[in-house]
């Protein structure tokens, strides 16, 4: 383990792609930079010590003033087609890559500080993150990191007293994010669209050499890339539906080329079970909406798949495609299986599974806790399911179909798949409003509380939210 930051050791791979893909950009310093969390966890990824680990340096280092050893900050061009339409050129435009290490688990990490100010990819942004956004992404990340979900990661936040402008003034915060890579579908758009056809032909290859190394075997990589991609996609997504979670800005800019969450801005995870919940106030039409995630994430595909059709056959990326469905419907399936303690497959579980959502979305019962009452059903106990879904005659009747058809090891399986504590939006909501006002003490709770989903517990972290603070929507600006 290293005990301090000046023990970390910085290559960046990035850095051997030509100098297209990238401007050296140094990250510009926030005022009076100080601590506002960090993850034990993430830190752990890197082989840090959190109780080791000065304050002064986290601050110093990713507040802005200094680079870690070997660092080479550069922010990294791409492109997207964003709710629906193509922009040609979008790119790191708050955040810098400073450079990669080796994991304790021996796998490379890239270190990206997001909110370090401007870089030629800024556009009308200032390069800035507000504290506000950089707290949702941190909680957001960690929590999805700890349900098993793939995501890029969130090491600490740096608070400031940096002004910046959005809905009103607001204070600066950075933060390091960690993931074995930052590349996004959009990095393949922006080189497909821009005919650049060899310096995409290099993207690819980076990302076969140093993320799929199995896929150069393949007859076609390119293919093996393109189906492995596709694959851990439909799986994310799956994991997403099955827990209840809405990005909120499925751009393709914001898909991962690894099959992680990436690019936490509105997200929420479902109070209630509304499947039209669109958790980003900005997407009117509901594009983003959580039942529209998986054809979304189709759709992206498809963006990425045009994108390499000077490398595949389109015949052949067709035929990946056309598995898209069954690897999510797979994958969605085994998910709520788990979390209703199904074991092995009967001819009515998909039924069995429409019927219960049907029934939540009727009374927009809340989505979790429906998942807890069906644990205290299967321990005799009903009527907190009863009370839930309002006392409906089909209530009880799916109840009884549902109770035949598990065995006596079903908690077993449930009570490791069904969280006890989701992000709620009102409680991240609440630790803002606190750390505006400089207590952080609220962002640590919360955050233990998620860290340690299927503990039992009993206290707020474990409640559904006031009827008032129900699946609200998120402001998009960060
Ligand atoms: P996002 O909505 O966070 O996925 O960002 C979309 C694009 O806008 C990305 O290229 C970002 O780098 C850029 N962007 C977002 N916020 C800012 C900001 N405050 N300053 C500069 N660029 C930004
Ligand atoms: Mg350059
Ligand atoms: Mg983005």
């Amino acid at each position: 383990t290293r005990s301090g930051l000046d023990q970390l050791q910085l290559g960046n791979r990035f850095a051997e792609l030509p100098a297209s893909f990238y401007t050296r950009v140094q990250p510009q310093p926030l005022k009076n930079p100080r601590l506002v969390a960090l993850s034990p966890d993430a830190a752990a990824l890197i082989g840090l010590d959190p109780c080791q680990v000065s304050e002064q340096q986290l601050v110093e280092y990713f507040g802005g003033q200094r680079l870690p050893d070997g660092s080479d900050p550069l922010a990294t061009v791409y492109a997207g087609h964003q709710f629906g339409g193509y922009t040609a050129q979008l790119g790191d435009g708050r955040a810098l890559l400073l450079g990669d290490l080796p994991g304790s688990d021996g796998q490379r990490w890239e270190l990206q500080l997001k909110g370090s100010g401007k870089t030629p990819y800024s556009r009308h942004g200032d390069g800035r993150a507000a504290l506000r956004s950089v707290i949702r992404e941190y909680l957001g990340s960690e929590a999805l990191a700890a349900l098993g979900v793939p995501t890029t990661r969130a090491l600490c936040i740096v608070g400031s007293d940096t002004q910046i402008c959005r809905d009103s003034i607001e204070s600066a915060a950075s933060m390091v994010r960690l993931s074995p890579s930052h590349i996004r579908f959009g990095h393949f758009e922006y080189f497909y669209y821009s005919r650049q056809p060899d310096l995409l032909k290099q993207l690819a290859d980076f990302v076969i050499r140093h993320h799929y190394p199995h896929c150069a075997e393949a007859v076609n990589p390119y293919l093996a890339m393109y189906t492995e991609v596709l694959e851990r996609t439909a799986k994310l997504i799956a994991q997403w539906q099955a827990l209840g979670f809405c990005h909120g800005v499925m751009n393709t800019d914001n898909m991962s080329i690894l099959g992680l969450t990436l690019d936490y801005g509105p997200f929420a995870f479902l109070d209630g079970y509304q499947p039209d919940f669109t958790s980003n106030r900005t997407d009117e039409h509901g594009r983003y909406a959580y039942h529209q995630q998986p054809s979304v994430a189709l759709w992206n595909c498809v963006c990425l798949a045009q994108s390499l059709t000077g490398l595949v056959k389109q015949a052949d990326l067709e035929s990946s495609l056309s598995r898209f469905e069954s690897v999510y419907v797979v994958a969605y399936t085994e998910q709520m299986k788990q979390r209703l303690g199904m074991a092995g497959k009967e001819r009515q579980d998909g039924a069995l599974i429409e019927g219960l959502l049907q029934l939540l979305q009727q009374v927009n019962a809340d989505y979790h806790c429906a998942f807890l009452t069906l644990e205290q059903a299967v321990a005799g106990e009903v009527e907190p399911f009863i009370a839930l879904l309002g006392d409906s005659p089909q209530a009880g009747d799916w109840l009884n179909q549902y109770l035949s058809r598990i065995n006596s090891d079903a908690m077993i399986q449930m009570k490791q798949h069904n969280p006890r504590v989701v992000l709620r939006s009102y409680l991240t909501q609440q630790v803002i409003e606190q750390a505006g006002e400089g207590d952080f003490s609220g962002l640590v709770k919360l955050h233990d509380a998620v860290r340690t989903p299927f503990k039992e517990r009993s206290d707020i972290y474990a409640q559904p939210p006031p009827e008032g603070d129900k699946n609200r929507s998120l402001s998009c600006s960060s």
